[in-house]
């Protein structure tokens, strides 16, 4: 397979449609790529910015034998992309970019834990649960409270509940739907980090400065960056973001999240391997944004600068929040990104304001 960067002109293939996928669509078509998008939704946010939209299931084969065919690189906007279809993707010859690895040690958090603290990205500490027996046993090696999490598909701070004591396992045990699950020692943090990475496909690497991240409701509402950090805290960062990367031969953007315990403490909360809110920052942040910087890696270009030209304060618009885009729109401080859905659904995300300010 040809290693030499794509040019301009060249297709680019996302599975998802949401507002990461028109984001990146956006950035593709500034560097001259045309993207096709597929989404099961007709109509999708990402679909109306982009040159094409395959309008089918993430697994239908014909629709993927399609998107193989017409994209010179295939991309993902989510983590819950089907292992099956990059699978087909890649034997009907298309290259995949972040990787069939990343993927899926990404969609399991038991797995995804063992490789972290496998590469010394460390975690809090966890215990692989089957079932009621193996959660009584994890509360009384971890101690309560401890964070009872589906193993997979969960997202958002969902599939996921507190248990408090011993006595509060069964119930907890069914509120999860009595499946594969981690239970996670309580992080005692002083506040959420995440650092933005990517890697070339050189193996080069660029990371951005760290973001804090405020949520509500298990859902991120706003990211400071570039954080206020000392030095020893952004170096630790940094050499997670390398060990996590070189360890996946990844492609691509990722958004690592982690707690941080104080005096350069960070224990890695999850990785996703795609760009992330918490990364939307540096569309007004930094020279080259982390949706510009994933088409780089995954098209084989030189990575871009990382360094923040000013601090932003990245706020999320969920549901009917985005009503106040005509207010935000007249402050000068405030650049709008707007994704283009029709339906404010509670806590669904509408839009995203970043507002502007001197670096200090
Ligand atoms: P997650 O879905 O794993 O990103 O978790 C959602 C949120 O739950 C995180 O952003 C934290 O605020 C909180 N959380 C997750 N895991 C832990 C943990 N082990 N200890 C304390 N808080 C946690």
């Amino acid at each position: 397979m040809t290693t030499a960067p794509l040019p301009p002109g060249a297709t680019i293939g996302i599975l998802g449609g949401g507002q990461l996928g028109r984001m990146l669509s956006q950035a593709a078509s500034r560097l001259g790529f045309n993207v096709v998008i597929l989404d099961p939704e007709e109509n999708s946010p990402a679909g109306r910015v982009s040159q094409g939209q395959i309008v089918a299931p993430y697994d239908d084969p014909n629709a993927l034998n399609v998107l193989g065919r017409v994209a010179e690189v295939v991309t993902f906007e989510f983590e819950n992309v089907p292992a099956e279809s990059v699978r087909r993707l890649v034997e009907g010859g298309a290259r995949v970019a972040p990787g069939a690895m990343a993927l899926s040690t990404a969609q399991d958090r038991v797995e995804e834990k063992q490789f972290l603290n496998g590469v010394g990205a460390t975690t809090v500490d966890f215990v692989p649960v089957d079932t009621l027996d193996d959660l009584i046993a994890g509360l009384d090696r971890l101690g309560v409270p401890a964070l009872l999490k589906t193993r997979r598909d969960g997202y958002d701070g969902k599939g996921q509940v507190w248990v408090k004591s011993v006595r509060a396992a069964e119930e907890a045990w069914k509120t999860i739907g009595e499946r594969p699950a981690i239970l996670e020692a309580r992080a005692d943090f002083i506040r959420e980090l995440s650092v933005i990475c990517a890697r070339g496909r050189d193996g080069s690497l660029a990371v951005y400065p760290l973001g804090e991240n405020i949520h509500k409701g298990g859902v991120l509402k706003t990211t400071l960056a570039p954080a206020v950090v000392d030095a020893a805290t952004q170096k630790r960062a940094r050499a997670i973001a390398g060990a996590i990367l070189t360890g996946l031969d990844y492609v691509g953007v990722m958004g690592v999240e982690l707690f941080d315990l104080g005096r350069g403490d960070l224990r890695v909360n999850e990785i996703a391997p795609r760009v992330h809110n918490t990364g939307h920052w540096t569309q007004d942040g930094c020279v080259c944004d982390q949706f510009e910087q994933h088409i780089r890696a995954i098209a084989g270009w030189p990575l871009g600068p990382t360094r923040a030209h000013a601090r932003i304060e990245m706020t999320n618009l969920l549901g009917h929040e985005v009503e106040q885009w005509a207010g935000l729109a007249a402050r000068a401080d405030a650049r709008l990104h707007l994704y283009g859905k029709a339906e404010a659904r509670p806590g669904r995300k509408m839009g995203h304001v970043n507002r502007v300010k001197p670096l200090a």
